[in-house]
């Protein structure tokens, strides 16, 4: 079928991109859904930080790539395999297939899926299949998902169904800001009340961090970010203390639990000199691979430290989707708060330039409802 859709051409031009224009919207081919797969209409999908990664050439993927992790949308059609999920349903896309067969798999959330991976590394589905062509030319999958266009093939096992009461653009930041910044509260920190969380870097991720640890009465909630107006909206979303990096270092604030969402060395060691005796700095950005932070081996013995990564939140999305939309249901996580704007397909390159200025939390393009303006 023809859907239209956003496609890297090249990684690595310059900003702004607005005008060297990286992504270029028009018409695609999409193939029909294999038999673990499913076709879906998409409703919703955000704009995130590893995204970004894929355009600036932080993070090297092959292309021309149709981009998109992060989305939500209805089940169109599904293949002969699939059992479990229905059309008409409204489902969550997770950018870390499970196979549930390999090693990684066995370990709950804690490792990411080998064969999913792997699949991801080379722009293709989970059973390495590929759907997306433009008169003939192969257009790669972004982490099996794809979801900047007006129709995604995924893998069942890329699909978290929802409740229709989730609307789209929130089930859309469930599948990566959510699940990425409020596992690593949920999952790894696992705070009690009196456990002092410190999140460094004020994306989608690490807001998703911040109302997490609302959600779950965390007394003391620290967040930290270069950029003034990014505190403001923490402090809105329920942190009880705001600091800028050299704050931090030069007030000595520390925290249990320090999670870094920044993606930036500099971050990774703001959160480590920010970590407290016998606590934990969690590393969930993801830096270009040849970043390195500068740590004191000294510090972690003498002060029996924990460093510790997790990816996508060492989240199993579809045991932890129904947990995330049960709190949104009960008033105690306010996703719709992470959304700072909703916009069109075709203004995604203005939009990954306020995103490389740090001036957004969470743009969420959407497919077919007005804008509300
Ligand atoms: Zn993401
Ligand atoms: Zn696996």
């Amino acid at each position: 079928m023809k859907i239209t859709g956003a496609v890297l051409e090249e990684s690595g031009r310059d900003r702004p991109f607005s005008q060297t224009r990286p992504i270029s919207v028009g018409e695609l081919d999409l193939g029909e859904p294999g038999p673990t797969e499913l076709l879906v209409k998409i409703e919703a999908a955000g704009i995130c930080h590893s995204d970004l990664s894929v355009v600036d050439g932080n993070r090297l993927r092959p292309t021309p790539m149709l981009l998109g992790h992060e989305a939500a949308g209805i089940v169109v059609a599904t293949g002969g395999a699939v059992v479990d999920i229905h059309p008409g349903q409204r489902v969550v896309m997770s950018f870390l297939p499970r196979c549930e067969q390999c090693g990684a798999c066995a370990e709950g959330g804690r490792l990411p899926c080998t064969t999913g991976t792997d699949a991801n590394n080379t722009g293709e589905l989970l059973h390495r299949t590929r759907h997306l062509s433009r008169e003939g030319e192969i257009i790669h999958h972004h982490l099996g998902v794809s979801g900047f266009a007006t129709h995604a093939v995924i893998d069942r096992a890329s699909a978290v169904p929802v409740e229709s009461d989730v609307p789209p653009d929130v089930a859309a930041v469930l599948g990566c800001a959510v699940l990425t910044g409020g596992g690593a509260v949920l999952n790894v920190a696992k705070p009690i009340p009196s456990d002092p969380v410190m999140i460094v870097g004020l994306g989608g991720v690490g807001m998703a961090g911040i109302i997490t640890a609302k959600a779950l009465d965390v007394e003391r909630i620290i967040a930290v970010d270069t950029v003034l107006e990014k505190l403001q909206q923490a402090a809105d979303l329920g942190a009880t203390e705001t600091y800028t990096p050299e704050q931090v270092v030069a007030l000595g604030v520390k925290a249990r639990y320090v999670i870094e969402c920044a993606g930036h060395p500099r971050a990774f060691e703001t959160a480590f000199v920010a970590t407290q005796p016998g606590g934990t700095t969690i590393s969930v950005g993801l830096p270009g691979p040849a970043a390195r932070a500068a740590i004191s081996p000294l510090t972690v013995t003498a002060e029996a430290r924990t460093v510790i990564g997790s990816y996508l939140g060492s989240a199993v999305p579809s045991r932890d989707i129904p947990r995330y939309t049960q709190m949104w249901r009960e008033g105690k996580l306010p996703v719709d708060k992470l959304i700072s704007s909703r916009i069109r397909l075709t203004e995604i390159n203005e939009a990954m330039d306020l995103l490389a200025e740090g001036l957004a939390i969470r743009q969420v393009i959407m497919f077919e409802e007005p804008l509300g303006e």
